[in-house]
């Protein structure tokens, strides 16, 4: 088992404990490493209030002060230090904003989601399980902290975290919890859209997104999230972890809608690559020779096709054919992509000015056309790509 980020923290736990405080690992981190999974992030949760850590440790950075997070920096890392919290009232079903500190651990792990994230251990590897989170990880089983209708009740992010778990650790969802799921699915309609992302894309690239998906539409999850409401999910088969871009991709290419992708709220490159995978799949049927695989090759990039043919098997159940694998595979992508002669635009040796330039015209739409067949023909040799051969094939092939 992978000690190694623990052993690193630990002077940050015994520097709590010598000062009189509670001081454990939780959540995710413990919960990998007793599965022996790699660990990412290391969280701590202590009984010292977030003044007494920021008066403890010299370097902090209070990011989460009012929720009770401290980021104590500690060998040029961060550790986000949290104040054990009990949680108030619950209101629309997303977690509360009052947050309660408390000087007692049990009342820190009983308000988190799942049995297997409600595990301490202190900076000597004991584990305080008060919920039983070892047994349920060694019967590889999700099951809640307390009564799953409360729970999924009080924040239904927790239902589409529950599943996102089974994905990552392919587990079973205790069926008490599943009953509970099923009933309370419709609060996600409450839940912000930024934290459904979050959960999702994990969920989607889990190991059994294959399996946790069908679960989706089983619970009709869908029905509440903004954008997808709009697709028939049920129609769409998952053969492995997918990438959110791809899945919405693939939604957009095989059932033509209007709806915005802005109400996702994800970043521009999520939805230039969205869009960009789109443009893809309506080229594919044309790639049917090396010389088109050369240019499809330059527009997209490696990594792009290599994900997409890595992916053919979900892409086939959505009835998206890649090209003949004699011209479509990765020793031709690869090879044509070693020998590219530009990989950009800007490795063009002309550019707009100097053709207008050179044919004495003023900018036009026209333009745009011209620059993109230097492009191709640069790209399949047609020309070399020297400053005064490129002028002189524009004068003779382009008409205007
Ligand atoms: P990951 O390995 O993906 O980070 P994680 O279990 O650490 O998984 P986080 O989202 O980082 O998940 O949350 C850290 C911990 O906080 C969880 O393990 C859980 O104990 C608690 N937690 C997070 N979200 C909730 C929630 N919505 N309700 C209750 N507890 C939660
Ligand atoms: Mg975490």
């Amino acid at each position: 088992m992978n000690k190694d980020l623990f052993l690193q923290a630990a002077p940050i736990l015994q520097e709590i404990q010598d000062n009189g405080y509670e001081a454990y690992y939780v959540g995710g981190a413990v919960r990998d490493y007793l599965m022996d999974r790699p660990i990412h992030d290391i969280d701590i949760t202590t009984s010292a209030s977030p003044d007494e850590i920021e008066g403890i440790f010299t370097n902090t950075i209070p990011i989460g002060k009012e929720h009770g997070t401290i980021n104590v920096v500690y060998n040029h890392e961060n550790y986000e230090v949290t104040t054990f919290r009990a949680e108030g009232e619950y209101e629309d079903h997303r977690r509360p904003s009052e947050v309660i500190f408390v000087r007692d651990l049990y009342k820190d792990v009983e308000r988190r989601d799942f049995t297997i994230n409600a595990i301490a251990m202190d900076n000597q590897f004991n584990i305080k399980d008060y919920f039983n989170g070892y047994s349920d990880i060694q019967n590889k089983l999700i099951k809640t902290v307390g009564n799953p209708y409360e729970r999924f009740n009080e924040d239904a992010l927790r239902i589409l975290r529950g599943l996102r778990f089974k994905s990552q650790l392919r587990f079973e969802i205790d069926s008490d919890a599943y009953k509970a799921m099923q009933e309370k699915i419709a609060d996600t309609e409450y839940l912000s859209i930024e934290r459904i992302i979050i959960e999702l894309r994990k969920l989607l690239e889990g190991t059994d997104a294959s399996i946790v998906y069908p679960l989706l539409n089983e619970l009709q999850f869908f029905k509440y999230v903004p954008f997808f409401k709009s697709f028939n999910t049920s129609a769409i088969e998952i053969k492995d972890p997918i990438k959110l871009e791809l899945l919405i991709a693939i939604m957009s290419f095989k059932q033509s809608s209007n709806i915005s992708l802005s109400m996702l709220k994800i970043s521009n490159d999520s939805k230039k690559k969205i869009q960009k995978y789109i443009t893809l799949f309506n080229k594919l049927p044309d790639i049917k020779t090396k010389k088109a695989l050369k240019v499809f090759v330059y527009d997209y990039g490696i990594s792009t096709l290599s994900y997409i043919l890595d992916m053919k098997d979900t892409l086939a159940a959505n009835q998206i054919e890649l090209g003949h694998p004699l011209i479509f595979n990765i020793e031709s992508i690869d090879e044509i992509n070693q020998n590219l002669i530009i990989r950009q635009r800007s490795d063009m040796m002309v550019n707009g000015k100097d053709i207008l330039e050179s044919l004495n015209q003023k900018g036009g739409p026209w333009l745009k056309d011209v620059l993109r067949n230097i492009e191709c023909a640069i790209i399949n040799q047609e020309i070399p790509n020297q400053k005064s051969e490129i002028i002189n094939w524009v004068k003779t092939h382009v008409e205007i």
